[in-house]
């Protein structure tokens, strides 16, 4: 990547940076919580629209409860990147009322701009500047997906499908602090443990009966017998529900689990140990069911692209730390698949999912540059 060329991408991202930002306020103003199918295609169809503006064949992936994702494609040739996101968020409908979009100096606050309004802004102003400062040979994918939210159902083929026929995949999920990219993305998995006890009389006939509230109670502090902080394997029952009344000895009690793993090894370790949980008390049984999102492990593919990533900031001045993070992404799905994946590369911020969401609008035009280059060099090798 010549120095010339990553100027102009900078040039250009610098020139229509107040485009992006308007690009942001339209898409965060369209709210779109995951579970609201109405409200998520109508942020879908601006930014099909948007993207239609930059020249891209659009193709809606239609669903029947999630909102539609959509697939943009631009460019020629043989080799491909995709661009990941989505556009859904955490908030509901009306949240704009308690969180006004708002500038306050460089920064702008406001629903889902930082997760992730603000890097699908980021990744619409680099695929500009390459049409238009001179296009690599091949092509640009874009995945956005409506339900990344609640654990990407409906749009993991389509992301492992576009994914797998592409040389680098990139992330516009939120960065880490000081604009990092995540290099490292735990797994994360979700389980339910369910106890079936014997229900009885707790006065009259206690004996009769077996607790499923009292079995599943050894069970949750068994589970810490799991857990291995040091390789970042953590547990956290978040959630029991159990019996009915005082008086009746619980037939059903269920603790709903969160598991956090860095490795795939772990994943199978966890995943082994639960589905040999016995019970203490053999009138009670106890079933374990769910699964693991796989961790985006820190592999030689995806230091390769961060070393990449890192040399196209310095071109802009710009220094790029990595970040490991214990929440999960889309991105685990593709690095998992062994393709080479860098994530966070969105927007600079802070307080995803968190009151005080916000961006720095001042840093769209250098994250898009960065992205530009890097999608430069992998499509011309
Ligand atoms: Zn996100």
């Amino acid at each position: 990547m010549s120095d010339q060329r990553i100027r102009d991408y900078q040039a250009f991202c610098e020139r229509h940076g107040d485009w992006a930002i308007a690009t942001v306020e339209t898409l965060a103003r369209l709210e779109s919580p995951t579970t609201d199918k109405a409200a998520v295609d109508r942020c879908g169809d601006q930014l099909a629209s948007r993207l239609r503006d930059l020249g891209a064949r659009v193709t809606p992936l239609p669903q029947e409860r999630a909102g539609d994702h959509l697939l943009a494609e631009m460019g020629e040739g043989e080799s491909q990147v995709l661009l990941l996101g989505h556009f859904d968020t955490v908030w509901p409908v009306g949240q704009l009322d308690r969180m006004p979009l708002a500038r306050k100096g460089t920064q702008l606050f406001g629903p889902g701009v930082f997760d992730m309004k603000g890097g699908i802004a980021i990744a619409l102003l680099a695929a500009r500047a390459v049409r238009e400062v001179g296009a690599p040979n091949g092509r640009v994918a874009m995945l956005w997906t409506s339900d990344e939210e609640t654990g990407s159902a409906t749009s993991e083929p389509a992301i492992l499908a576009h994914a797998a026929r592409s040389a680098a995949v990139f992330v516009l999920e939120p960065s880490g602090p000081g604009g990092a990219v995540k290099t490292s993305r735990k797994g994360c998995g979700q389980f339910v443990l369910t106890v079936t006890g014997v229900s009885a009389h707790a006065g009259i006939e206690p004996e009769r009966g077996a607790s499923a509230v009292h079995e599943l109670a050894r069970q949750v502090v068994s589970l810490e017998s799991l857990r291995d902080p040091e390789a970042g394997v953590t547990i956290n029952v978040g959630q029991l529900h159990g019996g009915t009344r005082t008086n009746v000895v619980a037939e059903e009690a269920r603790a709903m689990i969160d598991v956090r793993i860095r490795t795939a090894a772990d994943a199978s370790r966890i995943e082994r140990g639960l589905s040999a949980i016995v019970a203490n008390d053999p009138r009670t049984t106890v079933t374990v069911t769910g699964g693991f999102r796989p961790p985006l492990e820190r592999t030689a593919e995806v230091l390769r692209l961060y070393e990449m990533a890192k040399e196209v900031a310095a071109q802009l001045g710009r220094e790029l730390p990595e970040f490991a993070t214990g929440g999960g992404s889309d991105g685990n799905l593709t690095a998992s698949r062994g393709i080479p994946t860098l994530d966070g590369l969105g927007a600079v911020g802070e307080g995803a999912h968190a009151l005080h969401e916000q961006i720095d609008a001042s840093a769209i035009p250098w994250r898009a540059a960065m992205l530009a280059g890097l999608m430069a060099r992998v499509i011309d090798g």
